[in-house]
């Protein structure tokens, strides 16, 4: 009889799968971490996996490109996708379960309910992305609801993404602990990204104006700079003089509300036609 970790990672296709075996590892005492995907696996989304498993007895990885977070003029259709070689390497990482339902079984045809966080998410990425932090929250309140996880793991690269979900699971009462883990970036600072694989070799090296102009600003904080006007102004310098991105925005935000001036430094740029984001607490000194 092949050994339990043979026959490991199960992979389910709807909420109903789910739920019998996490109630089967609970009876059995067992804790239970979530990590939520859109796929295209990289080691920003492995380092979250390798929290969930020192943590817990179990781990769920979901993949699902989740048609509600994207707007009408976005990525959807050729979002990469790369279902074979996620479930390589949630096997590699000794992951239990990978839950990876179909579009159609996530949501019924005549599905209308929507989780609506309000404030935090119509600030910043919710103002340039209308409707995205809705499809955010309505699918990890669903996943929430389907795996019952005791922790779920999430990405500071998306920092304003985890303060949404903070607030989802404490305004509805999710039973959850949310674990936000640190970005994890290429050698020369740029944040992984799935969108990266949009980008062609010049725009690659464009993209690393991103946390450079992070870095930037992190330097000036530890030079005493705290004046907001002059740590966006550090964040544009480096923006604005590559030739390749166009700025969303760049700002210096408390990370508690997205709006106030605060330490957060967070921005949004195209390059070409790719979408990048980046953030980083200038409190901290820039890790590379
Ligand atoms: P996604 O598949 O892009 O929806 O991301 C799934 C999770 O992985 C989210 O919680 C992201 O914040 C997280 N994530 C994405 N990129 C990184 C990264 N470079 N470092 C750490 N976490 C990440």
């Amino acid at each position: 009889m092949p050994s339990e970790a043979a026959l490991r990672p199960v992979s389910l296709a709807t909420p109903a799968l789910v739920r019998d075996i996490v109630r089967a590892w609970r009876e059995a005492g067992q804790s239970v971490g979530l990590v939520p995907t859109m796929g295209a696996l990289h080691a920003g989304h492995l380092s979250l996996v390798a929290r969930a498993s020192e943590q817990n007895d179990r781990v769920v990885v979901s993949i699902f490109v989740n048609p509600l977070q994207f707007g009408p003029n976005e990525d959807f259709t050729r979002y990469p996708r790369d279902p074979a070689g996620d479930v390589a390497k949630l096997a590699a990482a000794g992951v239990d379960a990978i839950y990876m339902p179909a579009v159609e079984r996530m949501y019924a045809p005549d599905s209308t309910t929507r989780v609506e966080v309000g404030g935090l998410g119509e600030v910043l990425e919710g103002a340039h992305r209308p409707g995205h932090f809705q499809g955010v929250a309505t699918v990890v309140a669903k996943l929430f609801n389907a795996v019952q996880p005791d922790r779920a793991y999430f990405g500071q690269k998306d920092a304003q993404q985890a303060a949404v979900i903070r607030r989802l699971a404490r305004d509805l009462d999710f039973p959850v602990e949310i674990v936000v883990c640190p970005t994890v970036r290429e050698p020369d600072g740029l944040a992984l990204s799935s969108r990266n694989a949009y980008l062609s070799g010049v725009e690659r090296n464009a993209a690393v104006a991103l946390s450079r102009a992070l870095k930037s600003a992190a330097a000036a904080w530890s030079a005493g700079e705290r004046d907001p006007a002059q740590l966006k102004a550090a964040l544009h310098q480096v923006l604005d003089a590559e030739p390749l991105a166009r700025v969303d925005y760049a700002e210096v935000v408390d990370p508690a509300d997205f709006v106030t001036p605060g330490p957060l430094a967070v921005v949004a740029a195209r390059i070409g036609a790719t979408r990048l984001i980046d953030n980083h607490d200038l409190r901290n000194p820039f890790p590379v």
